[in-house]
């Protein structure tokens, strides 16, 4: 769809505006909020990370952009200070924004909870997005300094930028939803899917948003998370009430699925959609060379979106395929 210059013009002026507002806390009840932000856990840490760390780590796949070349993957070890955090919230507000899901019992029931889960992917997604088009647009503006991109002209490097612009903008675009929800207390805005995982604990954890498809001047965004909880592992998507029809394909496919292919459905998605994940160390060593090299290359192929192709059984997260 090309977008008139107006719609580009109004798309610049929000990102300069968040632009001056990253690195900022972005609790939403206070536009300048002045303290300053720490590493904010998208995964929750106690319980969650605690649980799955070996040694004060978990495995994570951790991505190198490298220019002209193919980006890389490998996972490592990381720390839990580090793991899945984004520096989007003071320590005061991510605390009080959290508190809830941090300090008491999660009830599915409860659309409080489950709307908390849902924004804090929401939250951390804005902010990974806005720090990649904050990182491009700085290469491309260095380009254009140094005479080596011409701003006239439309090139790759200019394009990557605009890309990464626009991703941003929708993203932040879609947190205000969230925003305006949490202040207002409407919490039956967002409705979740929450299915069970029959996996061993603890194997996995994972937090991301995406978007099933465009929707008029929109993205329909998917909140994922996945955790270990009361020895199973659940699996939740939330969306926007708004855009249930758009989310019923994937919540189906989840649903027709059971025990092991219900693991492999959730491996694929994680694979897929998500590089917010994090796994249990001695678990990931215990995956055979062919299933790392699998797991791998479906995540590279996939850093831009889902790619097609049929169903691959070394990719499963939760256990060795041997
Ligand atoms: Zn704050």
């Amino acid at each position: 769809v090309a977008e008139s210059p107006a719609d580009k013009e109004l798309k610049g002026y929000v990102f300069k505006n968040y632009r001056k507002q990253f690195g900022r806390c972005l609790w939403p009840g206070q536009s300048n909020c002045p303290a300053p932000v720490i590493r904010a856990h998208s995964i929750q840490r106690r319980g969650t990370l605690e649980g799955l760390a070996e040694n004060g780590h978990v495995v994570m796949p951790d991505v190198t952009l490298k220019g002209d070349d193919p980006p890389e993957v490998r996972f490592a070890e990381v720390g839990l200070k580090v793991a899945s955090t984004f520096t989007g919230l003071c320590s005061y507000h991510d605390n009080k924004l959290f508190e809830p899901i941090d300090d008491e019992r999660l009830d599915f029931g409860n659309r409080g909870q489950t709307f908390l889960l849902a924004y804090r992917s929401v939250l951390k997604e804005a902010h990974a997005s806005m720090r990649a088009a904050n990182k491009v647009q700085g290469v491309y503006d260095k380009a254009v300094r140094l005479g080596l991109s011409d701003p006239e002209e439309m090139t790759p490097e200019m394009l990557l930028a605009t890309y990464r612009i626009m991703a941003a903008y929708d993203r932040y675009i879609f947190k205000f939803r969230y925003d305006e929800a949490y202040l207002n207390g409407d919490f039956e805005t967002v409705e979740h899917a929450v299915f069970d995982l029959d996996a061993p604990v603890p194997s996995l954890a994972a937090s991301t948003m995406f978007s099933m498809r465009r929707v008029g001047r929109d993205e329909a965004f998917v909140a994922l998370n996945i955790f270990p909880h009361d020895g199973r592992h659940v699996l939740v998507l939330s969306y926007l009430a708004e855009h249930e029809r758009f989310v019923e394909p994937l919540v189906s496919q989840i649903k027709t699925t059971f025990g092991a292919g219900r693991l492999k459905a959730a491996s694929r998605l994680v694979v897929e959609r998500c590089e917010n994940f994090v796994l249990r160390p001695g678990l990931y060593r215990s995956f055979t060379e062919a299933q790392r090299t699998a797991i791998r290359e479906l995540f590279l192929r996939t850093l831009n979106g889902p790619a097609p192709g049929g169903r691959d059984d070394r990719i499963d997260l939760f256990g060795r395929v041997s």
